[in-house]
């Protein structure tokens, strides 16, 4: 019993530090990845759900890896949060966006806003603000055409920054969203105080749509809460027609999800823009 508990010991021991490497490793890859610039952004419309017109982009990260392929941000974005580098990473997907609309502005085709994801400690960092209105400075671009998606988590563990980042963000004109609404602990009054635009459902509110009556009537008393405090409703996931119309049916605002479109590269959207209705 106690050569095996030594060598459990030993076991445990190098596999810390196995770990340990690993993470190290995974740190300069995304740091290297960072610096030599094979970050991109794919785009998923977000429609009106009455009418399927367009009303918004979200920008979601992915890592051209020269051998891996295109890599999802559940690969990066978890050593991204733990190491920091969510932080240079933030703003360059903040700096691409702007960019791209810099590019579909020269293409002549009306623009829509874009939604970046900022995670809870990017907006601990206090320079989240800063750093979008140095890029729609730098590229000329309204406010208006940034939106930002924050986490619930994020905005019930709201710090004293993070309200200040939120504020400013508001003051400059950018919308706030909370992200995976329904996964986290706020309660509508502090997302009032905050100033929030909207909420984000999560999409598993929406998986459970079809599941029965219950679910239904969840999903309606979530969207009559928002409503009553002027809050746009967003439903995320959406998969099905079946899911869609029960949707429309309680009267959430806007859509998003793979049966209207999955995430696609800048290169697809232009025809988006100029189709303008997507159902
Ligand atoms: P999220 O913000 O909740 O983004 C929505 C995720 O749901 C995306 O995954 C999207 O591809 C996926 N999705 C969209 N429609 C459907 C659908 O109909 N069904 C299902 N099953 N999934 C759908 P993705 O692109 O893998 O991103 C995962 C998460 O990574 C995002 O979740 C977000 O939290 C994070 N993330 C992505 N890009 C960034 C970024 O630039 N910065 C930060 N901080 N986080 C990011
Ligand atoms: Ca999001
Ligand atoms: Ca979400
Ligand atoms: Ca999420």
């Amino acid at each position: 019993a106690k050569t095996s508990g030594k060598g459990n010991y030993r076991f445990f021991h190098e596999n810390l530090s196995e770990q340990l490497v690993s993470k190290l490793t995974r740190q300069a890859q995304l740091k290297q990845a960072l610096e030599q610039d094979e970050l991109v952004v794919y785009y998923q419309p977000r429609v009106c759900g009455r009418t399927g017109e367009l009303t918004s982009l979200e920008a979601l990260a992915r890592w051209r890896h020269p051998s891996c392929g295109v890599m999802q941000p559940d690969d990066f974005i978890p050593v991204a949060e733990e190491t920091g580098l969510i932080i240079p990473l933030g703003e360059q997907v903040i700096n691409k966006v702007c960019d791209q609309l810099v590019q579909w502005r020269a293409e002549g085709v009306p623009l829509v806003p874009v939604s970046v994801n900022v995670s809870a400690r990017q907006i601990n960092s206090g320079s989240v603000s800063a750093v979008i209105a140095a890029a729609l400075e730098r590229c000329g671009i309204a406010p208006d055409l940034i939106e930002v998606e924050i986490t619930e988590s994020a905005t019930v563990g709201e710090s004293v920054v993070a309200s200040a980042e939120l504020a400013t963000l508001q003051t400059m004109g950018s919308r706030l969203y909370v992200d995976d609404f329904g996964t986290g602990y706020s309660s509508l009054s502090q997302l009032r105080r905050l100033d929030m635009h909207g909420i984000k459902v999560d999409r598993s509110f929406t998986a459970q749509l079809t599941d029965g009556p219950q679910d239904l009537a969840l999903f309606r008393a979530i969207v009559s809460m928002a409503h009553a405090i002027d809050m746009q409703v967003v439903a995320e996931g959406v998969e099905s027609a079946e899911q869609l119309a029960l949707l429309q049916g309680l009267g959430c605002d806007e859509m998003q999800g793979y049966y209207i479109s999955p995430p696609v590269p800048a290169s697809d959207v232009l025809l988006m823009l100029q189709k303008r209705h997507l159902y």
